[in-house]
């Protein structure tokens, strides 16, 4: 059917479809305290650096300015920079200045090649920075995205995106302007057991897809808007969806290899409780695919942990538990074809995504998890959240643009 081979081609093409897309924004109906504004925070607990600084490799290795020195940048990113093949950090941005020096020393960054925010625009001058690698909190990556391209750089941007469609759109057009390129950090595209249940998926292994469920959920300890940026709607949105559930929605898109044309939702709120003052805690929702097939999605910040994925075939079982982690995956299928998997490291999924990104600034290779892949999921979530809102089911477009 001529539907569903248009949903089916945006998920691959998605690129080529985004040009035409206008913005349909549904916000939840939160409350923030605070504006966001840019803060530098103490060296992160169990901060793992080097010993002795990294060193390049290639003469065409890309430099990255990296910007937020916060947890995932220093304990994920930075230490594995050196296994990809052409990267190495050749400048650092950052809030907090006795951080910056500290990590530029371990690092072996110039001190004339440490930022901080205010000083970023300076960046344009300074020919060892080729791209800008932002892990900062969400509400300020559209910002620093646009800024960079703006500088001349190329950007690898952390998911979620933006905030909102809207952002994405100005960060797409941004790099449009400026003939550089736009990627967003979806790690599990580079990941081994990911990579290959979308192309078991993708073979049929286990018959035709019936149902999909994810759960990517964990239980916070106490913290409030002020302490914990991803409890504060200003810098983070609707709380778990776009932190840790993104990794359903991902999910449930490639491996199915479809998109929904319609999510019914629900989310959580406990009252009293001073973590979720401005956030949801829970996020749960079901879509619907034009082949049929139904994906239940759940995501929280207050619930036992889940890092699950599984795929329900006419013939068989995906199963996913830990899905979507740094590393541990592992993955099996029930039912006829059953067997377990091991694919490969799920660690080099980092240097992967890094490697792809490259490639893309040295010989012109496609990104596969573009601005149009990030913009696609925020429109999802705005589905949802418009979804939940309203009690009501919505309706989506082939690109995820909700039809009411
Ligand atoms: P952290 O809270 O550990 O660090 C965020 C850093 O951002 C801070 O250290 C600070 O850097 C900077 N910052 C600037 N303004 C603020 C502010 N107002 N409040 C808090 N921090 C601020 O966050 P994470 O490292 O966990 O997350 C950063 C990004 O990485 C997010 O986009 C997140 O979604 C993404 N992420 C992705 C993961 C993945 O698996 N792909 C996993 C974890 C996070 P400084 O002190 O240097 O100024």
């Amino acid at each position: 059917m001529p539907h569903i081979i248009s949903r089916r081609s945006f998920i691959g093409t998605s690129g080529a479809l985004a040009a035409t897309l206008t913005t349909t924004a549904g916000a939840a109906s939160l409350q923030s305290s605070t504006t966001a504004r840019l803060k530098g925070l103490p060296l992160p607990a169990g901060a793992r650096l080097p010993a002795t600084p990294p060193r390049r490799k290639r003469d065409d290795s890309v430099g990255i300015a990296i910007v937020g020195l916060g947890g995932y940048a220093l304990n994920q990113i930075m230490p594995r920079i050196e296994q990809a093949q052409r990267a190495h950090i050749s400048a650092l941005v950052s809030g907090n200045p006795e951080k910056l020096a500290q990590v530029g020393t371990a690092y072996g960054v110039p001190a004339d090649a440490r930022y901080a925010y205010e000083d970023f625009d300076r960046i344009a001058a300074d020919d060892r920075i080729d791209a800008v690698y932002i892990i900062l909190p969400t509400a300020f990556h559209a910002d620093f995205t646009i800024r960079a391209f703006a500088a001349g750089k190329h950007v690898l941007c952390e998911k979620p995106m933006a905030l909102s469609s809207a952002e994405c759109e100005a960060m797409i057009a941004a790099g449009r302007r400026a003939n550089r390129t736009l990627m967003i950090a979806y790690r599990c595209h580079f990941e081994p057991y990911n990579v290959e249940a979308m192309r078991l998926m993708r073979e049929r292994a286990v018959g035709a897809i019936r149902l999909i469920r994810t759960d990517q959920s964990y239980r916070a300890g106490p913290t409030t808007p002020a302490q914990n940026w991803r409890f504060n709607r200003a810098l983070a949105g609707g709380g778990p969806l776009e932190d840790y559930g993104l990794y359903g929605v991902q999910s449930a898109l490639y491996l199915s290899g479809e998109m929904p044309d319609s999510i019914s939702a629900t989310t959580f709120q406990p009252k009293g409780d001073p973590r979720f003052t401005e956030i949801f805690a829970h996020v749960g929702a079901q879509w619907t695919f034009p082949s049929g097939a139904v994906a239940q999605l759940a995501t929280a910040y207050d619930s036992a942990g889940a890092n699950f994925g599984q795929v329900r075939g006419t013939d068989g079982t995906l199963i996913m538990d830990p899905a979507t982690s740094y590393s541990g995956q592992r993955m099996r299928i029930e039912g006829r074809n059953a067997r377990d998997f091991t694919p490969g490291d799920p660690t080099v999924q980092f240097a992967g995504q890094l490697d792809h990104f490259t490639s893309a600034i040295r010989d012109g290779t496609p990104i596969l998890t573009d601005g149009e892949m990030g913009l696609r999921d925020l429109r999802l979530i705005e589905a949802t959240y418009a979804s939940a809102r309203t009690g009501r089911t919505v309706r989506l477009a082939p690109d995820g643009r909700m039809l009411g």
